[in-house]
């Protein structure tokens, strides 16, 4: 179901921006209604803020569920999904939004940044609080050297061969990418921190111990503050503010900034959709947007007494969905049907499969 291979247009009934648990639900939905829906998310997993913010802390709020972590919830709805055949899409950040009126009547565009097209009669905003992009590594003029020699998504491994790689970061990530690059070819890695306090559950810990007790990972504490470069623009070090107020240079060929990842709303806010503190504003009881054809669920819709709980999204996607089935499918009673004992919805969830 999810596939990670990006054709390069795809046509759909419906497109879901983002795979946080409002856009699964929607996603779910919308096949329930048996509309092709694609979904569309930056990163490369799906379960959104869950996924990403709260891996392993327990949910108890979700109804029927007493208690599962944020990982297990996104597992479970790609799960449910799965009968759906729903195609996502990740690693794919929407970057524009057209409307189209060639092929089937009206409906919009979408564009990524990664380069894919996506055309659909209805879209899902389920966008939470936006995409989750790198946080930038803050030294005055570094965003020159960026994707050259200063890389926030990991490069092909040919980048570090044989250099001086640095690896800034408190985290998971950091700490595994100065293991991996430091066993693949890198001349030297420098795991740049403010202290040497990481957090890393204790047996990767032990790895990065064991690492730097084997010279193959060199600990730098300090805070980098200003970049030097040589006369052809190269950048050859990173000036250093140690705790004790002292400046040391260190030099670099490869700087690989791990810093986390915040929402950014980006594109989204300048579609000319209504909107409220950074929020779409939404009809409740179809979750429509000031543009019709244009819905949104989830933490990123707002409506008078909005509460940005999942278990509200999940009942915003449905009656989105329901809205949706409605337009595109003019004229045509949508009935009310229970998974339990429908025919058709057992056969599209592969109930009665032997
Ligand atoms: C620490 C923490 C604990 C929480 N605990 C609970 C709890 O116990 N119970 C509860 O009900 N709620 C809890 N919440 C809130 C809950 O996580 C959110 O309400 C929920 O995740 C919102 O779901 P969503 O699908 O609307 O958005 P999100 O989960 O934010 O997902 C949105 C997705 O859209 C993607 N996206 C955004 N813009 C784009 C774009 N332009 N292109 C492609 N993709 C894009 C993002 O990458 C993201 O994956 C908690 C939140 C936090 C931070």
């Amino acid at each position: 179901m999810a596939t990670r291979d990006h054709p390069a247009a795809v046509d759909a009934d419906a497109v879901v921006i983002g795979a946080g648990p409002a856009g699964l639900w929607a996603a779910f939905e919308l096949g329930l209604q048996t509309l092709a829906v694609h979904v569309v998310d930056s990163l490369p997993h799906a379960g959104g803020q869950c996924a990403e913010l709260y891996p392993d802390k327990p949910i108890y709020d979700i109804p029927g569920v007493p208690v599962c972590t944020g990982q297990e919830l996104a597992h479970h709805l790609l799960q449910q999904l799965q009968p759906l055949q729903v195609p996502l899409h990740l690693g794919q950040t929407v970057a524009e939004l057209h409307a189209d009126r060639t092929g089937q009547g009206e409906g919009w565009r979408l564009h990524t940044a990664q380069g894919m097209t996506l055309r659909c009669r209805a879209l899902v905003i389920a966008a939470g609080v936006g995409a989750f992009v790198p946080r930038p590594l803050a030294v005055p003029g570094l965003e020159a050297w960026q994707d050259q020699q200063v890389f926030y998504t990991d490069p092909p491994p040919d980048v570090w061969l044989d250099r001086h790689v640095v690896v800034v970061g408190p985290g998971e990530a950091a700490v595994r990418l100065a293991l991996h690059t430091a066993a693949h070819g890198a001349a030297r890695v420098t795991l740049l921190h403010r202290t040497d306090r990481f957090t890393i559950d204790p047996a990767l810990d032990d790895e990065l111990q064991a690492a730097i007790g084997a010279a193959r990972v060199h600990l730098c504490l300090g805070q980098p503050v200003a970049v030097l470069s040589d006369p052809d623009g190269r950048l050859l070090a990173l000036e250093v503010a140690t705790a004790r107020d002292e400046r040391l240079s260190l030099p670099v060929d490869v700087l690989l900034p791990r810093l986390g990842l915040h929402p950014r709303l980006g594109p989204i806010a300048e579609w000319g959709l209504a909107m409220e503190r950074k929020h779409l504003v939404v009809e409740p009881s179809t979750l429509q947007t000031s543009t019709p054809g244009i819905y949104a669920v989830g933490d990123v819709a707002h409506y008078p007494g909005k509460r940005k709980l999942i278990l509200c999204g999940f009942h915003e996607a449905t009656l989105a969905a329901w809205a949706i089935a409605e337009r595109l499918r003019p004229g045509q009673r949508i009935p009310l049907e229970y998974t339990t004992t429908s025919p058709r919805l057992r056969a599209l969830l592969g109930a009665d499969a032997p």
